[in-house]
């Protein structure tokens, strides 16, 4: 099941008055850089928008729970999305899950429910869920409606840099690149879309040159958003249709960029959302939009990182 711009046109109308309108934001140095500020949305990543057209969606439809596997970022905006709609969100994570993405989720009302270590059994205890107590299960990007959700990112950041020749965004799962494409392409082909990953989580990188999904496994990237370790099933024909190149960037590239974000464009930024800068830094000057996914930064997980010096 694939999607269109229409979709995204209609995510946009369903999810309106739940999402924020994030800015764009020039690099006052005069690099042409732009950065689509997703870190600033609610909840600190774009994820609400994919989150809140599905949960939308399954109320409209009479759902009254909403349940999902994720311990980051989806996480918190299905319990923030569910709060806002007064139904009830459980979120199954793992049991060294982060506290204070614990503690999000909480803020937020979602019952949290350790299981396990790997995705495998939160999966499948989100699906027990799902069976045992009527929920609706909420994919973190395999999924139609969160793919359509994400995408509007895409459309808003056309109508504010209509300019814009390139536009890099960061992959994990691919739900984000998936809507984010199909926004642009379906509106302007002209504008070059750049998928980005981390040289260690280069499973939608390698999926491409096999033409078919590659699973890679664990990995120890410090943009722990886009530790995925393969492609959706519904996302990688999107980014095979779609994504004109992808490109790998090193943990060193990530740190620089993430430099770069405090103090030359004075933004606080998670190292997952700062890949996109990473991959535009390398390449150059030019009107190009990096989007810029989250701001859910971990300071003790980058505490102890070598090289903020660069
Ligand atoms: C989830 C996430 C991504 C990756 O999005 P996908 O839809 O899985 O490709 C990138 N950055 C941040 C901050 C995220 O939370």
């Amino acid at each position: 099941m694939s999607i269109s711009l229409p979709d995204i046109v209609a995510a946009q109308q369903r999810i309106a008055h739940m999402v924020l309108r994030t800015p764009v934001i020039e690099d006052p140095t005069g690099t042409g850089l732009m950065l689509k500020a997703e870190y600033l949305q609610r909840t600190g990543s774009f994820k609400l928008r994919g989150a809140a057209n599905r949960v939308i969606k399954a109320v409209e439809e009479g759902a009254r729970h909403v349940v999902t596997g994720s311990s980051g970022n989806h996480g918190q905006a299905v319990a923030y999305v569910a709060q806002q709609l007064g139904i009830r969100a459980t979120v199954v994570v793992p049991e060294d899950a982060n506290p204070v993405k614990v503690r999000g989720m909480q803020q937020y009302g979602a019952t949290v429910e350790f299981c396990g270590l790997t995705s495998n059994e939160r999966l499948a205890r989100a699906a027990e869920i799902t069976r045992t107590e009527g929920a609706v299960f909420v994919p973190p990007y395999d999924d139609p409606f969160v793919m359509a959700g994400q995408g509007t990112a895409g459309l808003e950041m056309l109508a504010q840099a209509p300019a814009v020749q390139t536009v890099y965004v960061p992959i994990g799962g691919g739900g984000l690149i998936s809507g984010v494409a199909t926004a642009i392409k379906e509106s302007n082909p002209q504008v070059r879309v750049v998928g980005v990953e981390p040289e260690l989580a280069n499973d939608t990188y390698l999926s491409r040159q096999q033409g078919a999904v590659v699973d890679i496994g664990a990995s120890r990237t410090i943009a722990d958003g886009l530790r995925t370790s393969h492609p959706g099933t519904l996302t990688f024909p999107i980014v095979q249709r779609y994504v004109d190149e992808i490109q790998l960037v090193s943990e060193a590239e990530i740190r620089r960029a993430c430099r770069y974000l405090l103090l030359t464009m004075k933004q606080v930024v998670e190292p997952s959302g700062a890949v996109s800068v990473a991959a535009a830094l390398r390449a150059g000057a030019g009107p190009a939009v990096a989007l810029v996914s989250g701001g859910n930064l971990d300071l003790d997980a980058v505490a102890g990182v070598p090289a903020w010096e660069v």
